[in-house]
């Protein structure tokens, strides 16, 4: 296990509109008991789990973090500092980690930007989502695209490299135009960083979004318009030099994000804080998502694991398929045939005459045609393999 994802669950004053992660309005005396809970939970867990590691005086050596939320950079540059430095106290870093932190652009000036490179970040992801103030208003975002421009400059003049910038974009706002989302992809292109994420807006139940479009203020786009909204991306970003590594995913060569991948590849990770969500041996669990709950059992010197769950046969199998088929690279044929004990090519005939998959060096992978038809296509894959 050499990947940790960090939840730091605050974020401003009003949860965006469409947002259903677990967090809360940043408050000071709250966020310090959280601080405090999240380092006893790597202590817990680097006395339990890597107890092996331990009794060698070693910590486990990370090659990824990510520190996401929730809106890391919500926390005050002191308060960054107090959790990089539990960090380093329970888990070191092996040569040239990828350390990466979500940043608001409402959130980070130069100090916390300068604070961040020295705590050892090596890569921001900056919420941007559009450069329509139309849009961001739609979202209920508190920033404005002047402070995503700003956001960029600033950690760039701060020291991280164009390559080591992130951004997050979102398609298929309620309102949104192929206009204005080509002219946010080129604003978003203009900046020169080295990562673009375009994610589709999904409803999630109980969001003040859905509640507007279920009561028609909004409607969200047709399944075909938000089908060329996805291709616009894909043919600006890929003329741009961007490869499209994963289905929400463009990175230019070398700059894909390594603790996305190891999601994909079905690496293991651990989780801490509120929500987080662990995979390590075999076993999948999740922390507590109450933040009280939370901090009230790490106060308690227990851990607050929910849901361990197994994996059974078959679910590994379906992992290694649509975990695997999200990327690029695909999953590889021999593994697969082991896996399932079925002849992958021969299940796979149809797509690949459809155009919907390709079979190249020993490795199955969507096309760009089947990219954003993946649910149904796997879900189908799966069942002409038997599950
Ligand atoms: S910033 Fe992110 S986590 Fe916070 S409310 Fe908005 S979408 Fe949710």
């Amino acid at each position: 296990m050499d990947s940790v994802y960090v939840h730091v669950p605050f974020c401003l004053a009003k949860k965006c509109l469409y947002c259903d992660f677990v967090s809360v309005p940043y408050g000071r005396s709250l966020s310090e008991r959280y601080l405090s809970a999240l380092s006893k939970e790597m202590s817990l867990i680097a006395a339990e789990k890597f107890a092996a590691e331990k009794e060698k005086e070693n910590k486990t050596a990370l090659r990824t973090l990510f520190i996401g939320g929730g809106t890391p950079t919500a926390l005050e540059a002191g308060q960054l500092e107090k959790l990089f430095s539990s960090i380093r106290k329970n888990f070191d870093f092996q040569p040239g980690p990828e350390a990466t932190i979500e940043v608001n652009p409402a959130t980070a000036g130069p100090e916390k930007f300068r604070l961040l490179l020295e705590a050892g970040v090596s890569r921001v992801s900056i919420g941007v989502q559009s450069f329509s103030g139309t849009e961001l208003d739609t979202l209920g975002r508190l920033h404005s695209s002047q402070d995503a421009l700003n956001a960029v400059r600033t950690a760039r003049e701060a020291g991280f490299e164009d390559k080591n910038i992130s951004i997050d974009l979102i398609y298929g706002i309620p309102g949104q135009t192929a206009g204005s989302w080509r002219r946010t992809l080129e604003a978003a292109l203009a900046l020169g960083v080295g990562h673009i994420s375009a994610y589709e807006l999904t409803l999630e139940d109980n969001t003040p979004i859905s509640g507007l479009v279920k009561s028609g203020a909004l409607r969200m786009p047709e399944e075909d318009e938000a089908l060329r909204l996805y291709f616009l991306a894909e043919q600006m970003l890929g003329k741009a030099g961007f490869v499209h590594y994963e289905v929400s995913n463009y990175a230019l060569s070398g700059h894909e994000s390594l603790h996305n991948m190891n999601y994909w590849q079905r690496g293991e990770y651990l989780g801490l804080g509120a929500a987080a969500h662990s995979f390590i041996e075999g076993k999948r669990w999740k922390n507590t998502d109450d933040i009280s709950r939370y901090m009230d059992l790490l106060e308690k010197d227990i851990l607050p694991v929910e849901e361990v769950c197994k994996l059974t046969a078959e679910e590994e199998k379906r992992e290694f398929v649509f975990l695997g088929l999200r990327t690029l690279e695909g999953i590889s044929i021999s593994t697969g045939e082991s896996l399932f004990g079925a002849d992958m090519e021969r299940a796979a005939r149809q797509f690949v005459k459809e155009g919907f998959l390709e079979i190249s060096k020993g490795r199955l992978h969507a096309t760009r045609a089947g990219f954003p038809l993946l649910d149904g296509i796997v879900l189908r894959l799966l069942a002409g393999l038997g599950l």
